[in-house]
């Protein structure tokens, strides 16, 4: 019986992990969820999961689920200080980091310092302390186990291979909801259509950057970090099907590709059960059906935010926490109709072109590019 904490439980990934777990009591047992304000979905987590620990990090939203919360059975933690604490719980196996943006980090160092192994969703985090994180999991001797579905598949199609064996990575995008847009209509694009994935089913913020790829930008420098792979050996392929999540290429010319229905509990139940497989109902690919696999070059004029993510890989430093910061900035405000859906790349740009990056960074220079990169970016959005 692993014993499983959940951070960001009621978000997309949050909500598809409890779904996973429901199918296995005797395998996983919930002992921890978390929210940012979502209190009235957490309430009925806690009534189906009955965990001992919850945590509200937004302030006000604890102090009224304490009002009504019977306290015997669930202790309840408020704020940051309050999730720190959570992660730090003894009895906690797997922590499950579900938790969107650069909220992540602090309770991912946490998580790492105490030891606990961590199945990882967020690629904010890593996207600005990468190199941070990983040699503190290699410290500790814990496992990051992706949960990404991209990561998932490139973790698994890498296995114990050494790294010199690699030849390239393809890390595979389905190309978002405009990927046959043209440019001139992608100046009047609504959030609605923005937030209509044509494969995935996502949170607001992750499904924007999927119309932006920024995501497939970001989950290159997750990669690289991830796995100690440098962003020359990383290629973005479009797969508008999303039936690989990604390919293995070794210098003797075979490719390892990872396939299975675009269903995000598919990678999180492995995340969950790994090292073992469980065999489960979920939707399976018909190959008999399917025929074809469609694949194309992604159009990085089109979509300015992938040459933005590969600058950042070469830049390195603070550059990517940069870039994380000031895109999560603009998605903000595009998300608040304060900006345009074409200007996001540029205001990233802007903010990007006005950093000195600081190289080998240290926690505290990765906090101040953070807060530096969002003020920056509401300059350049008020002067656009
Ligand atoms: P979401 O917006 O649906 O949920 C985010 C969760 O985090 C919620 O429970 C929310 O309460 C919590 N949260 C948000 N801000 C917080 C804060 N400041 N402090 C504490 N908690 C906070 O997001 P999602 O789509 O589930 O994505 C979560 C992460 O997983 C993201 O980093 C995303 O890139 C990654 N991811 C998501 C998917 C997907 O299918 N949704 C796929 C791959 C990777
Ligand atoms: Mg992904």
């Amino acid at each position: 019986m692993k014993r499983i904490a959940i951070l960001g439980s009621t978000g997309s990934i949050g909500v598809n992990t409890l779904k996973v777990i429901s199918h296995f009591p005797d395998r996983f047992r919930v002992i921890g969820l978390t929210t940012n304000s979502n209190i009235e979905l957490l309430s009925k987590q806690i009534k189906e999961f009955k965990p001992r620990f919850v945590c509200v990090s937004d302030n006000k939203a604890g102090f009224a689920l304490r009002k009504k919360l019977n306290t015997a059975n669930t202790k309840l933690f408020i704020g940051a200080q309050g999730l720190e604490a959570l992660v730090s719980i003894k009895d906690i196996d797997k922590i499950v980091l579900a938790i969107s943006g650069a909220a992540a980090l602090l309770p991912l160092l946490k998580a790492l310092e105490r030891g606990k192994e961590v199945a990882l969703a967020n690629k904010e985090a890593l996207v600005m302390a990468g190199p941070l994180i990983m040699d503190l999991a290699r410290k500790k001797k814990t496992k990051i186990i992706p949960v990404d579905s991209e990561q998932s598949a490139i973790w698994q199609c890498l296995g114990e291979e050494p790294r010199s064996r690699l030849k390239h990575i393809y890390l595979t995008a389905s190309g978002g909801p405009f990927r046959t847009v043209s440019p001139a209509a992608l100046k009047s694009i609504s959030i609605s259509t923005v937030l209509r994935h044509p494969k995935w089913k996502m949170g607001k913020k992750i499904s924007v950057d999927s119309a932006t790829l920024m995501n497939k930008g970001l989950e290159l420098l997750e990669t690289m970090f991830l796995f100690g792979i440098p962003s020359e050996k990383i290629k973005i392929l479009i797969h508008p099907q999303a039936l690989i999540h990604s390919m293995v290429e070794f210098i003797d010319g075979i490719v390892l590709a990872q396939l299975s229905s675009t269903d995000m509990r598919i990678p999180i139940q492995y995340a969950l059960s790994y090292p073992q497989r469980i065999s489960n109902s979920l939707p399976v690919i018909d190959f008999y059906k399917l025929q074809e696999l469609h694949f194309a070059k992604p159009d990085f004029k089109r979509f300015p935010c992938l040459n933005l993510a590969y600058r950042a890989a070469r830049e390195l430093g603070t550059m990517p926490c940069v870039l994380n910061a000031a895109n999560e900035v603009v998605v903000s405000e595009f998300l608040g109709k304060r900006l345009g859906f074409i200007s996001i790349p540029k205001v990233i740009e802007r903010v990007m072109d006005r950093h000195r990056s600081k190289l080998s960074p240290h926690l505290s220079d990765i906090l101040a590019a953070d807060k530096w990169a969002r003020e920056e970016a509401y300059k350049a959005i008020r002067a656009i």
